[in-house]
């Protein structure tokens, strides 16, 4: 007799999370059509991908013609050079810890410098060994996070000294409120960048200038410059809240069910009995909880799909189970469900994150690392 072949990793997984990389492509090629031509759209790939997996993100997005990538830190920068090739840009936005700069010289990651200390620090790297790599200089126009306060860039540039010894290749800011258009910071902080690149460009008159995310590329040709950093839009979360969204849904998360209960007398339902179960209800158990990424704010306040049936979360999430009142869904229909959609196209990234009190982008960073993953690959253009 052959022996039973061993299960597969989907078989095993308590949820399977679907990447559609068409998608992801699909969206990186609509914020293109969407920026001044003149400008790179670029990628923001930090925090593996938003959670998605860094490597075939970043592979799909190269194959679609992607030549600059967004980290946040060195070791991601670093794991990103092999995937991306040599001759795409690789971007470090935290810019060297200490000590660090070698690394990125002999990797060619480009360093965003943020502070007069990693200026400096750069610059006495870059004036002892000949290194003439380029490096973008951070401002900071209106939103105390990181970069050079005006008073700092104005000395740095009234100071011969400053900037010498760096090549850089565009100057930087990030905008606080980039979601919400009529926020008048958006158009202050772009005047006072206008302001300081026209300055910085009297001494380095090829400077590029780096400005929007992906909400700002929605403000208009006037925010795009010369380099664009979307992220999130990529992923298919919505940029533009007050209108319907450009982007398409990249992530599916179906988590199997492995129990229903039928209620015959009321009963509470979960951890510290929140919910209430009426006589008659039914209950679907699913393999996902908050270590999972579904967040316990979740806990009576979230929905998944069951087929086409709008289904609410009973209870409190636990870690690693959820439970969903499936009152609603016919018994013809529960007998064959196998899986429940907890984000997808009928409830999307954008509609969790509001019924958890958060963003897409925390949704997206929470996802779990017990899922089997599916790639659905990018198509050839
Ligand atoms: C994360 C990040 C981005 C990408 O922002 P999204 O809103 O995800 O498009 C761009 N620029 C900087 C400096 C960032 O930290």
């Amino acid at each position: 007799m052959t022996p039973a072949p061993f299960s597969s990793s989907e078989a095993r997984a308590g949820s399977v999370l679907t990447v559609d990389l068409a998608a992801l492509v699909e969206n990186w090629r609509a914020l293109k059509r969407k920026l001044d031509p003149r400008c790179d759209p670029g990628a923001v790939v930090k925090a593996d991908a938003y959670g998605l997996g860094f490597e075939p993100v970043a592979r799909a997005l190269k194959g679609a013609g992607c030549e600059t990538f967004y980290v946040a830190h060195l070791d991601e920068g670093l794991a990103l050079r092999p995937i991306v090739g040599p001759s795409a840009r690789v971007v470090v936005m935290h810019g060297p810890n200490q000590g660090t700069e070698r690394d990125f010289a002999a990797h060619n990651l480009i360093p965003v410098l943020s502070s007069p200390g990693q200026i400096a620090a750069w610059r006495a790297f870059a004036q002892a060994n000949d290194v003439l790599m380029e490096s973008i200089v951070q401002v900071d126009t209106g939103m105390k996070r990181l970069g050079l306060s005006e008073r700092e860039f104005a000395a740095h540039i009234d100071n011969p000294d400053g900037f010498l010894g760096l090549t850089p290749l565009a100057l930087m800011t990030h905008l606080a409120c980039a979601e919400t258009p009529d926020n008048p910071l958006n158009e202050a902080q772009r005047t006072l960048f206008a302001s300081m690149l026209s300055t910085f460009r009297g001494k380095f008159a090829d400077a590029k200038g780096t400005l929007v995310n992906s909400s700002g590329i929605f403000l208009g040709n006037a925010f795009h410059y010369d380099f664009a950093r979307p992220g999130v839009a990529l992923y298919g979360v919505n940029p533009t809240p007050q209108m319907n969204s450009l982007m398409i849904p990249v992530v599916r998360l179906q988590a199997k069910i492995l129990q229903i209960h039928r209620v015959a007398a009321a009963a509470p339902v979960g951890y510290g009995a929140t919910f209430q179960a009426p006589d008659g209800a039914k209950l679907a158990t699913v393999s996902a909880g908050y270590a999972d990424g579904l967040l316990r704010s979740l806990g009576n306040a979230g929905h998944a799909y069951l087929g086409e049936f709008r289904i609410p979360v009973a209870g409190r999430i636990s870690m690693d189970l959820t439970t969903f009142d499936v009152s609603n869904v016919p018994d013809s229909i529960l007998e064959t469900a196998t899986v429940i959609d907890l984000i997808g196209t009928q409830y999307t990234l954008d509609d969790i994150a509001r019924d958890a009190g958060t963003i897409g982008y925390e949704i997206l960073t929470a996802l779990g690392h017990r899922y089997h993953r599916r790639y659905l690959p990018a198509q050839a253009k």
